[in-house]
């Protein structure tokens, strides 16, 4: 089993733990479920803003080729009836040009395809035939018609809005049209030519048969585009949006919506990353709005997981020192101010009470001497350790019964007793509060004296001999006692010397006679030093 001491874990990391975890926990729920529900609306909401623009740049487009066609249809007008006057072709085309941006050239052919009139004269076209896509188009069909892009006689990528022009006598004189370029800047350019802010988003637009006629890159303007799902549905006549990745392998966000004019459709997009761009910026805005907050509710965590393990921690480290006489006086100061730990401290406050009761009565009587309750043996040589560390002088009384063994053999063992209790009555009498008496054998007592010289010491023991001598123990009577004595300091002796010394004392006054007092005889001479 682990042993306690290992456990590094406590009630306050506990809830430290736990609290900070649930914390960290539900924020980063909540930051997660923010992020993805910004995420989503910013995605949808891209998707419905690129659908919207590319509506209104279909409208822009739609009105500008209805205009561009209006145009041509007001000038066939005026040509149907001055189709022969060179000067009125000139000026007619010119104009067309001219006037407004909507063409890069503008031509008039008559009904064999052979150039009438143009504008800008640099083009040198005048009375060649024009074998162009667009021309051959414009004349098979005799309508008012937006060709497919094509290559020009002079090498420019474009497309052409022509109108046929009748006389009065609804005969075929020919067609007045205008070119776009694709690829150079003209009206086209301007009208879907958007300034994003470099994000990456851009515009394009295809015709029918999936040619871009509008690209940023103007190096893809004319590639025909396979198999890209926005194209096929927008060339299906549906406005819409979708997410794809587009042939640089970006995802993009796309809306699309198609030309009524002509089979085109408008896309435009913009990359996935760049829409959820503000999104990390929102995203560290908020996690910086919500740290100080979250710092002051760690705080908050600390401090009440202080408050609430401080009262048990306290409990547990007195827990550790029961026996120990503060333990009661720190438990008091304990602040257990919530119930379990308030209760927790009533019953080891109960507990350490009664323990302390039975420690004190243990002690005293593990230092006791039952018959007689003075101090015993093991007392003697604490009390003895004590004077010494505190140096601490004092003088030893050896007392001992004379013909003790008589008295129990005349009175029997209990009177005996009851003799050994009065004798120690006596001395407890005779000695003063700070003197310690301890019987330490049968019927024998050891009186310790501080701060006493020797004469003193010696009118004591004298004085205690008298008084045993004088006392009538019932039914015994009197009995005497010997006495020796000894003191410390003694010269370089140490304290169970001087006992034996004292001992030997006694036995000296028992040989001497019994029923005296005899002092060591180095214990006086040591006196005697001192005082000289
Ligand atoms: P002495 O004058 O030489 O000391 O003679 P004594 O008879 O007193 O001899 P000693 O001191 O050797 O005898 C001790 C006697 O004390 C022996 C024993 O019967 C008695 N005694 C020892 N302990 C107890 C006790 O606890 N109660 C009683 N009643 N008698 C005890
Ligand atoms: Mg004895
Ligand atoms: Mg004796």
């Amino acid at each position: 089993m682990r042993s306690l001491k290992n456990i590094n874990l406590d009630l306050k990391k506990l809830i430290l733990f736990l609290a900070i975890s649930v914390t960290v926990i539900t924020f980063l729920n909540g930051f997660y479920s923010s992020y993805q529900v910004q995420k989503q609306q910013l995605q949808s909401q891209t998707l419905k803003n690129h659908n919207a623009y590319a509506a209104k740049l279909v409208s822009a487009t739609d009105r500008f080729l209805l205009a561009a066609q209006q145009q041509l249809a007001y000038s066939a007008k005026i040509l149907a009836i001055q189709f022969n006057d060179a000067n009125t072709l000139a000026q007619e085309t010119q104009r067309l040009r001219l006037q407004t941006d909507s063409f890069n050239s503008t031509v008039v052919v008559d009904k064999d395809g052979v150039v009438l009139g143009l504008s800008p004269l640099s083009l040198k076209l005048k009375g060649q035939l024009l074998e162009s896509d667009g021309a051959k188009q414009a004349l098979a069909k005799k309508k008012p018609m937006i060709s497919e892009p094509y290559i020009s006689a002079a090498g420019n990528l474009i497309i052409f809005i022509s109108h046929p022009i009748f006389n009065s006598q609804d005969e075929y004189l020919g067609y007045i049209g205008g070119t776009l370029y694709l690829k150079q800047k003209g009206i086209l350019h301007d009208l879907l030519q958007v300034h994003f802010h470099k994000d990456g988003s851009y515009i394009y637009v295809v015709d029918k048969s999936r040619r871009l006629l509008y690209h940023p890159d103007v190096a893809r303007i004319g590639e025909q585009v396979f198999g890209n799902p926005v194209i096929e549905a927008v060339l299906r006549g549906e406005s819409g949006t979708r997410q794809l990745i587009n042939s640089q392998n970006i995802a993009m966000l796309a809306g699309y919506a198609p030309l009524k004019s002509a089979s085109w459709g408008i896309v435009t997009q913009r990359p996935l990353g760049a829409t959820f761009a503000p999104l990390d910026g929102l995203m560290m805005n908020v996690l910086y709005r919500t740290l100080p907050v979250g710092l002051a509710t760690f705080i908050f965590i600390w401090v009440l997981a202080r408050l609430i393990s401080q009262p048990l921690r306290q409990l547990a480290e007195t827990a550790k020192t029961l026996d120990n006489p503060s333990t009661s006086q720190q438990l008091k100061q304990v602040r257990s101010w919530y119930y379990e730990s308030s209760e927790l401290r009533l019953a080891m406050l109960k507990g350490v009470g009664l323990l302390q009761n039975q420690i004190g009565l243990l002690q005293h009587e593990a230092q006791t001497d039952p018959l007689t309750g003075l101090h015993n043996r093991r007392s003697l040589e604490f009390m003895l350790d004590q004077l010494t560390l505190q140096q601490t002088s004092f003088t030893v009384l050896a007392i001992d019964i004379d013909f003790f063994k008589r008295v129990n053999d005349e009175f029997g063992h209990d009177i005996g007793d009851i003799v050994l209790q009065s004798l120690a009555t006596i001395i407890v009498d005779v000695t003063r509060e700070n003197d310690f008496v301890a019987r330490t054998g049968g019927e024998e007592f050891i009186v310790i004296l501080p701060n006493i010289n020797a004469k003193s010491a010696y009118l004591l023991a004298e004085r205690l001999r008298m008084r045993v001598s004088e006392t009538i123990i019932e039914p015994v009577g009197s009995i005497n006692i010997s006495i020796g004595i000894s003191g410390w300091p003694l010269m370089q002796l140490s304290v169970e010397d001087i006992l034996k010394q004292a001992d030997q004392a006694l036995y000296k006054a028992k040989k001497t006679g019994r029923n005296r007092c005899i002092i060591d005889s180095q214990f006086i001479q040591s006196e005697f030093v001192e005082q000289q």
